[in-house]
């Protein structure tokens, strides 16, 4: 009997050598990023805590950028990763449409964020940097930037939001094992968390305010520099690389895809299975591009577009997104990584002119479709991932309904083998 391999593998030389800047063909060009009296923000302003060619790519109006070797050899831990065949998913939803998902979980963190994490490594150890100063809140993108500073020999400080450290205690392990050290936001190292702690010495911290407590030392440290694990133009260029795999793939397999979702915090691995299907969609390429966030925290759904700050503590320059506000407390969800009060500007713009929509679903929802892609395909997702899963769904079941069989798409950012907590204790 003949085995079927569901999963579509690239070989190892196929793996994209480039990343796609999407910036030279929006629509409508982003606008520039603003100082906090309404001034436009010169570039070289980020070099503070930026390596340059990171600002260059920050701004880049090259279609193209090389990946360069170094950058290349770490992808090829892990890369490219399958995309597969979700047959048995197909089956249990009793639909004739085919679902894939583009397994992103097999880094060596855990999630899509490694892509960017050994990117930006890499261009902060070529500049002359030394150390990484962080935030992380769950802890995913901590864990992948502790192993890409560890692959490049830099020295990195995580500060990690106190409530998630007591609640998820084995990312800090990992984290530790690479020789990244990880304090506790609020800490006593930065004026911003010894204020907190003054106010509150049993502050349970925030993202905000660990974002505050890692530019404050990039800022202040001429050996280091600070890293953002979403949002930023370069970080969606760098994710890029997933989209590109999956047309690749999709290619092998012969097919169109009707339909692409993946989950949206701040948009990076949603920018990055998108961006390189945006040319096709504004060629006239008929493919739906879904941007899945929870119902706790409706950034695109329910926020205005305009300009506003990154962080809590508005230490971040403006930038023109969808927001909920800085200072919009999204209930706490297991999604960690899906809790963020803005987006993306280039994720914005592509929701602004209609070329991606925003579709928002609860966490009880996400959760159903968890325990019948668990018991389906036999992967434990993350809590965020769940969330394009759920959207894949009942995509393929509208489509059942309408007597259509199409193909759809969607990213698989993470696995929830460190989130199990979130599949033991529903949220109140
Ligand atoms: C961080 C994270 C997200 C959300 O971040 P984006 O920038 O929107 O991609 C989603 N899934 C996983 C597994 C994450 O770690």
């Amino acid at each position: 009997m003949p085995l079927i391999d569901d999963a579509i593998s690239l070989p190892k030389d196929q793996i994209p050598r480039q990343w796609l800047n999407v910036l030279p063909h929006l629509p409508v060009p982003l606008g520039p990023y603003k100082a906090p009296d309404g001034s436009d923000l010169p570039p070289a302003a980020l070099e503070a805590i930026f390596p340059p060619n990171l600002v260059d790519q920050e701004f880049s109006d090259q279609p193209i950028i090389a990946i360069p070797e170094p950058i290349l050899e770490a992808y090829a831990m892990w890369r490219p990763t399958p995309l597969v065949r979700a047959r048995r998913l197909e089956k249990a939803l009793g639909v004739k449409s085919r679902v894939y998902y583009k397994n992103e979980s097999l880094s060596p963190s855990g999630s899509h964020k490694s892509n960017t994490a050994l990117a930006q490594a890499y261009y902060n150890k070529v500049a002359g940097v030394s150390r990484l100063a962080t935030e992380t809140g769950a802890g995913q993108w901590g864990t992948a930037l502790a192993i890409a500073a560890r692959w490049f020999d830099l020295g990195i400080r995580v500060y990690m939001v106190k409530v998630s450290l007591d609640q998820k205690p084995y990312r800090r392990t990992i984290m530790n094992l690479m020789e990244a050290e990880v304090l506790a936001s609020p800490s006593q190292m930065t004026n911003a968390g010894r204020a907190a702690l003054a106010k509150d010495p049993n502050s349970p911290g925030s993202l905000g305010l660990a974002i505050s407590e890692a530019v404050e030392e990039a800022a202040s440290r001429s050996d280091t520099n600070y890293a953002l694990g979403s949002v930023l133009n370069h970080v969606l260029l760098h994710q890029t690389i997933i989209g590109q795999e999956v047309k690749l793939q999709l290619a092998l397999a012969n097919e169109t895809p009707d339909c692409l979702v993946a989950c949206h915090g701040g948009g990076s691995n949603f920018g990055g299975l998108a961006v390189p299907f945006v040319l096709d969609v504004l060629k006239g390429q008929k493919t739906e591009i879904l941007a899945a966030e929870p119902t706790a925290c409706p950034t695109l759904t329910k926020g205005a577009y305009g300009y506003d700050y990154g962080d809590t503590a508005r230490l971040t320059p403006l930038m023109p997104m969808y927001s909920l506000g800085p200072d919009f407390v999204p209930p706490s969800i297991h999604a960690g990584g899906l809790r963020y009060h803005g987006a993306s500007p280039i994720v914005s713009s592509l929701i602004k002119s209609k070329i991606a929509s925003p579709v928002a679903v609860s966490a009880d929802e996400a959760y159903r479709y968890t325990r019948l892609f668990a018991q389906s395909e036999y992967i434990v997702p993350a809590p965020e991932s769940s969330h394009a899963l759920a959207i894949a769904c009942q995509k393929a079941l509208a489509w059942e309904k309408e007597g259509r069989v199409g193909v759809v798409v969607f990213v698989l950012s993470g696995h929830g083998l460190l989130d199990l907590s979130a599949y033991e204790s529903p949220l109140p």
